[in-house]
């Protein structure tokens, strides 16, 4: 009984850890919350331990773009500084990023794409929203 409450509350706290960072702290920049989410989520996907990184770009078009071959995943500060864009579509583009660094080339945006986007805890549409 003891255990089990210890247990439950070791759970709950995780949660929450994990439910802070949904919403953006006020001081921080979209920039920075990116960087944070980032950080976040591929030392929680094991990226990192994979030989990932992440960086931004300034690509007037396309949100985020995974490369596999420099094992990098680029998000574009056109996108970031958008005023359009929420945190949440911060969330939902490096997630969306996140599958395909996991799956590997040559699955698009196809059903093993779409299960594991929604692993992350997002829809499975691939279009994420205009910000130009
Ligand atoms: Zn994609």
């Amino acid at each position: 009984m003891e255990n089990n409450i210890i247990e439950e509350i070791a759970a709950l706290r995780q949660e929450i850890r994990e439910l802070r960072y949904l919403i953006k702290p006020p001081h921080l920049s979209k920039r920075e919350y990116a960087v944070r989410t980032f950080e976040e989520q591929m030392q929680k996907y094991g990226l990192f331990d994979l030989g990932w990184n992440y960086t931004f770009n300034r690509r007037p078009k396309g949100s985020g773009v995974t490369k596999y071959k420099s094992k990098v995943i680029e998000i574009s500060t056109k996108f970031l500084d958008s005023e359009k864009i929420t945190e949440y579509d911060i969330r939902r583009t490096i997630a969306h990023e996140i599958a395909h660094a996991i799956l590997g080339p040559g699955k698009g945006h196809g059903h093993e794409w779409r299960k594991k986007f929604k692993e992350l805890g997002y829809d499975g549409k691939k279009t994420s929203r205009k910000f130009t």
